[in-house]
């Protein structure tokens, strides 16, 4: 008589359990962020219009409808590298001002290194998400403390990165990166922005939280909400 053989089904999981960053993985994540975000989309408006021009919530939401038209166009079988570089491509040149350049080289930098990666597993998403604050840094030149993007994400990694390597699972690593991505947004609170056109506010920009940072702490979410429903 065979073993019985433990099978652990759902969309990112083999049929032993082990996580798999692969296309369908990829695919939930957008389409969770995207949920997130449209249901955010007023609330990141009216962050932007303290300290910027009233439009994040509107980028976002138009970048992650543009980004399910490419899921949808996108065959079936693409490769999860591949398809978040679209994603990316698609993002960058929807989407006007800051946020949509940032996020869309977040993404674009994300899918080509899943697309090196050695294996998908949980280290490949750590160096996909290193690369796409890697992008976001290189476009943006903001640094830790400039009250944007790099606020949410910065510690999000640090703490994905330190689960991993303390042996944690990836779904706790995940959980980690969104908690420390929620404190992060909190963090730019008493943060004066030095980029983008909160930085033209001065001293003005304090007191208020930072509409990119909150959107990153959105795909933080969903990214742990999808890892943990596959891990
Ligand atoms: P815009 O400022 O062009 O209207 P959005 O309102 O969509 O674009 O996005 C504003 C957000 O972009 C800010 O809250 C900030 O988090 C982010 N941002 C702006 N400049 C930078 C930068 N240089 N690096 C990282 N993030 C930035
Ligand atoms: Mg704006």
């Amino acid at each position: 008589m065979s073993s019985p053989t433990v099978r652990r089904g759902g969309v990112g999981s083999t049929s032993r359990g082990a996580w798999v960053l692969d296309v369908s993985f990829v695919r939930r994540w957008i389409v969770e962020a995207a949920a997130r975000i449209e249901e955010q989309r007023d609330f990141l408006t009216q962050l932007d219009a303290a300290i910027g021009d009233a439009d994040h919530g509107i980028n976002m939401h138009r970048g992650f409808g543009a980004a399910l038209a490419t899921l949808e166009s996108s065959a079936a079988d693409q490769p999860p590298g591949e398809l978040l570089e679209r994603v990316g491509m698609t993002i960058v040149y929807r989407v006007g001002g800051a946020a949509g350049p940032l996020f869309g080289t977040g993404f674009r930098d994300i899918g080509r290194t899943i697309s090196d990666a050695p294996a998908p597993d949980a280290e490949a998403l750590l160096m996909a998400l290193t690369a796409g604050l890697d992008g976001i840094q290189r476009l943006g030149a903001a640094a830790p403390g400039d009250k944007t993007i790099v606020d949410a994400w910065a510690p999000a990694l640090t703490a994905f990165e330190s689960s991993l390597r303390s042996g944690g699972r990836v779904d706790e690593a995940a959980r980690e990166a969104a908690d420390a991505a929620t404190i992060g947004v909190a963090a730019t609170l008493p943060m004066q922005a030095r980029k983008g056109r909160a930085s033209y506010l001065g001293s003005r920009s304090i007191g208020h939280q930072d509409p990119g940072a909150t959107s990153t702490a959105l795909l933080f979410g969903a990214l742990e909400r999808v890892v943990r429903r596959t891990a």
